[in-house]
């Protein structure tokens, strides 16, 4: 039984995936009805076990049950329940026009599935960046593999206890590991490989995937900016910063990065961003039960050693052993050093102030290509001529990062932050194909196309 299946205790990854691959070729995941049977069943598997869930989140990243449920269980919900309402639209065949010279004949697009794919979850949202990719993988009609983040245990030890206890088992395989088990499976001939993480192991992911011309949806991360222009509502933008920067203690690939603003604005912003997040998470956040805490202790360390980029002018109080670094703010920043370099991914948000707001465009312009771009501005002139004038994956006026509750909306990096995207229908799109096919009549064959070619066929 491909449930027992683990590469750790020294099970045959290519007997794994020539498994799945067998099982692909019958046929059986092809039927609509099987993907949505697995679909409810993923859904079953959530809402049956959402206890257990919220607390090895809690474990792993001590994520407030509410934060676990709205930012990881509630969300797949949305995603399953989207993808059942729509699936039956997305699967048919779309039909278009054929030449007067190949009539008469029929022409449509019709979406298969790939085949068995890899999906690669990241540590930061260890179960919905791991399953969210799992759903259009479903149902586009593919066998798959998903590999958890070794650095949340807890849940990738629970996703694969239950996963093979709710899915086929033939189709889909849960395989636990660190950097020898990805190595193992990487080196496997996969139809499309789905990788979430830093850039770095991204660059390996794809090189690994060359070999084989198979083909990678890599969703990364980078320096998402916040600018925050001179006419921004300063009291709600700052609420919604501290939101999206602390939420999960900034462990999120959309969170933002920096703030960029002028310093008029900064003087109004930060004491503002101060009172947010003491009214979230009240004068000591570590004692709240709300606060997240960095996945490690080697993390922790990692961002206390960013706090020497600047001056430090709230929070900075780090506890590496208890994995705690307090919602920090930072002005004066130099922007040589690593804070401003990398990408930081934890609660420390550095206001970099310019002399002239105009310059906020050549600012992020000068830098990858991030994830993310916010705006607060009461301008929609503004918000058009930043929009129009840089590069991001995703951007949000007002307001950071909900953008990821739209369906409808792809979510995706470009350039240096990820290739390809998915969410609602563009994953279901990501993880097929859409094969051109032309029916042609057996009626009628006009014969200007076969030699001998003459005159009186061509006038040229
Ligand atoms: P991570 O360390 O959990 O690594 C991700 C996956 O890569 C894991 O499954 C891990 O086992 C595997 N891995 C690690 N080293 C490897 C190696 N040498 N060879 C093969 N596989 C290897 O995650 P991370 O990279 O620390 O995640 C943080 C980064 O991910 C940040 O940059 C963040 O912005 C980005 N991220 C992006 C998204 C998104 O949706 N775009 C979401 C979350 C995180």
């Amino acid at each position: 039984m491909l449930s027992d299946f683990s590469v750790a205790s020294g099970g045959d990854t290519a007997a794994l995936v020539a498994g799945l691959r067998a099982y692909f070729r019958s046929g059986v995941t092809q039927e609509l009805n099987w993907r949505r049977r697995q679909l409810s069943q993923l859904r079953k598997m959530l809402s049956e076990n959402e206890s257990r869930f919220m607390q090895a989140l809690g474990e792993d990243l001590n994520k407030a049950p509410q934060e676990a449920y709205l930012t990881e269980i509630a969300f797949l919900y949305s995603d399953i329940d989207h993808t059942l309402k729509y699936l039956k639209r997305w699967v048919r065949s779309r039909k278009v026009s054929s030449p007067l010279l190949a009539q008469p004949a029929s022409s449509y697009i019709q979406p298969e599935p790939l085949g068995v794919v890899l999906i690669i979850g990241a540590w930061n949202y260890p179960l919905q960046l791991l399953l969210s990719p799992l759903v259009p993988a479903i149902a586009a009609g593919n066998c798959a593999v998903v590999k958890p983040s070794e650095l949340a245990p807890r849940v990738s030890s629970l996703i694969a206890e239950l996963l093979p206890r709710y899915l086929d088992r033939d189709a889909f395989a849960c395989v636990e590991g660190a950097v020898a088990e990805t190595t193992n499976l990487l080196q496997q001939r996969w139809d499309h490989i789905m990788y979430t993480g830093g850039g770095r192991v991204g660059r390996i992911v794809m090189t690994a995937a060359a070999k084989h011309l198979t083909p990678v949806t890599l969703e990364l991360g980078g320096k998402s900016p916040c600018i925050v222009a001179d006419d921004a509502d300063i009291e709600l933008a700052a609420r919604r910063i501290a939101w999206g920067k602390f939420t999960n203690a900034g462990q999120t690939c959309i969170a933002p990065d920096y703030v960029l603003c002028t310093r008029h604005t900064a003087d109004l912003l930060v004491p503002a961003i101060q009172q947010a997040v003491t009214d979230m998470f009240g004068d000591n956040p570590q004692q709240s039960a709300d606060y997240g805490r960095i996945i490690n202790s080697q993390h922790t360390l990692r961002l206390a050693d960013l706090l020497g980029g600047g001056e430090v002018i709230y929070g900075g109080e780090v506890d590496a052993e208890k994995c705690y670094m307090a919602p920090t703010l930072m002005r004066a920043v130099n922007l040589e050093a690593p804070v401003m370099q990398e990408e930081i991914f934890g609660p420390l948000l550095p206001v970099i102030e310019l002399d002239e707001f105009a310059a906020v465009e050549a600012f992020v312009n000068q830098r990858e290509k991030p994830l993310a771009l916010y705006l607060f501005t009461k301008s929609d002139a503004l918000a058009e001529r930043i929009l129009s004038s840089c590069s991001s994956g995703n951007a949000c006026v007002n307001d950071c990062m909900m953008f990821m509750l739209a369906q409808d909306l792809p979510f995706g990096g470009v350039g240096a932050s990820g290739m390809g995207c998915y969410h609602g229908e563009h994953g279901f799109k990501t993880f097929s194909h859409f094969k051109a096919v032309m029916k042609r009549k057996n009626i009628l064959d006009i014969n200007v196309r076969y030699a001998p070619y003459s005159k009186r066929k061509f006038r040229l």
